[in-house]
């Protein structure tokens, strides 16, 4: 049932959406035509059932037609002696005595008494005059004699005369009844009246009684009598029922009713009820009877008027004069006209010769009913033109604008951006039309920006593209060569030497120091330095070969024809030399040292990577060497490179079991000759028991990171060593501790190394930091903790002075107590002149400034005798003192200043003009010039 619902309702939309606007105003109209049409149809139907409402109303008229001439003058014709008269009956006369006959007869069914039956007659008299009449009258004009009429009439007043003998019969019938219940009523009543009295009340037989009662609901259910024709019809029901109690009462009491009122009035009661059942069956089949003629007279009434119409008319011709015509005709209009009388308008039938009728004409309809008709009709004419119209203008308006919008849309769906559409048609949709130009303007408007952005983006996707590329192959900061052009470069380069019979050289260079400037200065400023560290790496190489930056501070350079070892050689040499002046950051000038590191093809490897792996080996051996050193692949060194990533796995392995040792190496006061402070130095023991020198293991420490771990433990150890002399049984023990310019660059350093010295209770006097001049580059925020250190009153050395490029810069900015002059110094100064000046120089300015100095080195007793009496000076040196381990330092203490009066003592050494001269008188006087 729901599908069928469902299926249906699919299919009623189907029909909308194919309807279009046309279709279903079309629709609309042609429904709204069909109404008035009906409408006009159902009026029309209205008119003829109003007239013969009228008709009935009009009481009393004349019982004959009359016949009234519409013109009173003739019609001349031809002849003299022929007139023409145009002449009309009505059939109202008619109508009214059938009707009158209808109500009587209904009032003689209804009642018989002499009234009813006297105008019963004079009402069917009445009829079959003035309908004779007419039809004379209409068949004199119209020459046609009704027949249908006449012998319909009959008929119906033959049913009237059944209707009202049917109705007698009943009427008797009901008399036949009324007399048969009273006779069983009296005997049922006689019989409980005759029963017992006991104190006036009667005492009967209970069945008895109920007779009575029941008889008397029989009597008052009798009314149906008169209409009931059927034992179904319902107003019978409640008497049949009744009926049915008085027969059953006496069926079921029979017995009773037999000992007490005798077998004779038992049967009688039988005898008269059976009567009263047939009687009452034969009531009900004569109302059945007359009702069904009843039905047969109300229809021959109405198709008896259908057959008279309403007015016969015609033209009459006679031969009278017209005089005697209209004399003729005044008479007839005020005779009484009997019903056998010719027709009234040829008043004399013998004198003149019979009316010839020309032309007649039947209309049901009475002429100003005719006349709405027309009106009516041309009224739903001009309606329906005026709506087909209005259909016509709204459809025009409507689907034209709908067109031009459905076009114009399904153009722009199609693209079109320049598609408009032209105003016009219904307010609503004019509205729409603008809207639709607006959103057309809107969407052409946002094609062009699309359009425009679109190029805009095409063309940063080219140059994002072209910078892709760029980035593929150049490094970005520096602008050379990355590490993948690098090698697609090389590869060409190599591919090409084989071919022709060249070398090729490839060097790999580090920045030394680097990371420290990194560090320390901030990594914009360290890009800054490798963008102009690589400026001047091209600038050397543009002549053999190109540059390339693999990352970080890692450059390698390519020399793609070289004809033999040597040129490769001297390139390298080359661009170390190339970093010996300074480099200039942001105004200032920076000296930047570059180690480098060479291998050749085809001589050491022959692919690209490998080449780069044996020159990364010589490069770390061209850093042990130390700066600004240039070292070409050896087979050894990839052993070396082997034994650096051992060392690495060693060290951590070290810190984690605490495999380091620190050895302390006393420092003798040239004055006093007592030591005055020792150096702690680190050692690695070995699981083997051997021992490893810091030399060995502090670069790779420094390079893995592990050195500040390393350092940590130093200075722990260091300073609670010192505590232990300090608080046990030396006192004035001093401690120097070397410290990696990485543990600086903490910012927590001097704060730790503060609350390490108090959490051992140890005075700031008792420790002395050792720094390399590098320190310098770790930037200001070193010098910064530096100074808070000596501020504390922790001693500061600066240590390894006179190698590098020390420079007084550093002796100047630096916070310093101390400076250790560096072995390489001090070996000459017994057998070189030069080292000798120069030692006298640096020992000079020393003491200007107001520093200590540590000679370091001294082996020999001629260099001990040579550093002795300067005020400030302390020895450092195997002459002396090896270092030793913390137990030997205190019986080292009393052992070295031995040793030191034993040299002092020696005779054979012999006091040099030089030591004079090196000597100078006080520690504030200015050193000596030249
Ligand atoms: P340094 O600070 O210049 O230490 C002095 C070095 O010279 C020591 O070598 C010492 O044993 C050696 N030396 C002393 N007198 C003589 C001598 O008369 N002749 C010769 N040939 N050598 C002498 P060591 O102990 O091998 O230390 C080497 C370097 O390792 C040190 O040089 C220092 O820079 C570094 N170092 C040592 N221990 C530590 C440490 O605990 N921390 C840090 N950061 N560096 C350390
Ligand atoms: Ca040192
Ligand atoms: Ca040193």
């Amino acid at each position: 049932m729901q599908a069928l619902l469902r299926r249906w309702r699919a299919k009623v939309a189907a029909l909308r959406f194919s309807f279009g606007l046309t279709g279903r105003l079309v629709a609309a109209f042609a429904g709204v035509g069909a109404l008035v049409l009906a409408a006009n149809f159902l009026v029309l139907q209205g008119v003829r059932v109003e007239r013969t409402t009228e008709i009935t109303r009009l009481a009393p008229t004349p019982p004959v037609a009359v016949a009234k001439p519409i013109e009173a003058a003739p019609i001349i014709s031809e002849s003299p002696a022929v007139a023409r008269e145009r002449r009309v009956v009505i059939s109202d006369p008619v109508v009214v005595a059938l009707n009158r006959f209808a109500r009587s007869a209904q009032e003689r069914i209804r009642s018989r008494d002499n009234g009813t039956e006297a105008d019963y007659k004079q009402a069917g008299a009445d009829l079959e005059q003035s309908s004779r009449a007419f039809m004379a009258q209409a068949a004199a004009i119209s020459g046609k004699p009704l027949p249908k009429l006449g012998s319909g009439l009959k008929a119906y007043e033959g049913l009237g005369q059944e209707l009202v003998a049917l109705a007698d019969s009943r009427h008797a019938m009901l008399g036949e009844y009324a007399t048969l219940f009273e006779g069983l009523y009296a005997r049922v009543n006689g019989s409980v009246k005759s029963a017992w009295k006991v104190f006036g009340r009667v005492v009967a037989r209970q069945s008895l009684l109920q007779l009575s009662t029941d008889l008397d609901e029989l009597r008052r259910n009798s009314a149906a009598l008169e209409s009931a024709d059927s034992a179904q019809s319902p107003e019978i029901a409640p008497y049949l029922k009744s009926e049915q109690a008085v027969i059953d009462n006496l069926a079921s009491n029979e017995k009773g009713f037999r000992s007490s009122q005798g077998d004779q009035w038992y049967d009688a009661m039988r005898g008269d009820l059976s009567q009263l059942v047939s009687r009452r069956e034969a009531l009900m089949q004569l109302n059945a009877q007359l009702h069904a003629r009843a039905r047969d007279f109300a229809e021959q009434a109405s198709s008896v008027a259908a057959l008279v119409p309403a007015k016969v008319e015609g033209v009459v011709i006679t031969q009278a004069p017209p005089v005697a015509h209209r004399k003729a005709g005044n008479a007839a209009s005020n005779s009484s006209a009997p019903a056998s009388a010719p027709a009234p308008a040829v008043p004399d039938a013998e004198a003149q010769p019979a009316p010839v009728v020309a032309t007649h004409s039947v209309t049901t309809q009475a002429p100003q009913d005719h006349r709405k008709r027309l009106v009516i009709a041309w009224l739903s004419a001009a309606v329906l033109i005026l709506l087909m119209s209005i259909a016509i203008g709204t459809v025009q308006s409507i689907v034209g604008p709908v067109r031009r919008l459905r076009d114009a849309t399904m153009r722009l769906a199609k693209g079109d951006g320049t598609v408009r559409v032209q105003r016009g048609g219904i307010r609503e949709l004019d509205t729409l039309a603008v809207a639709f130009n607006a959103m057309a303007d809107e969407l052409a408007s946002a094609r062009a920006a699309t359009r425009d952005y679109q190029q805009s983006l095409e063309a940063k996707v080219a140059e994002r593209t072209q910078q892709l590329q760029e980035l593929a192959e150049r490094d970005p900061l520096t602008g050379l060569p990355n590490r993948r052009e690098l090698f697609t470069l090389l590869n060409a380069a190599i591919a090409r030497a084989r071919d022709e019979g060249y070398l090729v050289g490839v060097f790999f260079l580090d920045i030394d120091n680097f990371k420290y400037l990194n560090d320390s200065m901030g990594h914009a400023f360290g890009d800054r330095v490798l963008i102009s560290l690589a400026r001047r790496l091209q600038e050397a190489t543009q002549s053999f070969g190109f540059a390339a930056r693999l990352g970080g501070d890692e450059f390698t350079v390519v020399h793609e024809r070289a004809a033999c070892v040597e040129d490769i050689r001297l390139a390298g040499l080359s661009v170390v030399q190339a970093f010996q002046r300074p480099l200039s950051v942001d105004g200032r000038d920076l000296i930047v040292s570059v180690s480098v590191g060479a291998s050749i093809h085809p001589d050491h490897e022959r692919d690209a990577d490998a080449l780069l792996r044996a020159a990364d080996a010589a490069l770390f051996r061209a850093k042990a060497l130390g700066r600004s050193q240039l070292s070409v692949f050896t087979p050894e060194l990839l052993e070396d490179a082997a034994s650096k990533f051992t060392t690495e796995q060693g060290l951590r392995r070290a810190i984690e079991r605490g495999e380091f040792e620190l050895m302390y190496q006393p420092e003798v006061n040239a004055d006093s000759l007592e030591v005055a402070l020792v150096e702690a130095l680190i050692r690695w023991r070995m699981p083997d028991g051997t021992l490893v020198a810091p030399g060995e293991f502090l670069a790779i420490a420094e390079e893995s990171g592990l050195i500040m771990e390393i350092s940590d433990w130093v200075l722990r150890t260091a300073v609670e060593t010192a505590a232990y002399w300090h608080h046990g049984e030396w006192p004035q023990a001093r401690v120097a501790i070397n410290v990696s310019p990485r543990q600086l660059l903490d910012g927590r350093f001097v704060e730790s190394l503060i609350e390490l010295l108090e959490q051992h209770r140890l005075p700031t006097r008792c420790i002395e930091i050792e720094l390399t001049e590098s320190v310098l580059q770790t930037g200001t925020a070193t010098i910064e903790a530096l100074k808070r250190l000596r501020a504390h009153g922790v001693a500061i050395a600066l240590d390894d002075f006179g190698t590098g490029y020390s420079s007084l810069a550093s002796v100047e900015q630096l916070p310093l107590s101390r400076i250790k002059l560096d072995r390489s110094l001090i070996a000459g100064i017994d057998t070189n002149s030069r080292s000798a000046a120069m030692a006298r120089a640096i020992v000079g300015m020393c003491q200007g400034l107001g520093l200590e100095i540590t000679a370091e080195g001294v082996e020999r007793a001629e260099q001990f005798a040579l550093l002795l009496g300067h005020p400030g000076m302390y020895l450092q040196g195997y002459l002396l003192s090896r270092p030793v381990s913390r137990d030997d330092v205190l019986p080292a203490l009393v052992n070295v200043a031995q040793r030191a009066q034993e040299l002092l003592l020696q005779p054979q050494i012999p006091r040099s003009p030089r030591v004079v001269e090196l000597s100078a008188p006080t520690r504030l006087s200015l050193p000596e010039a030249g």
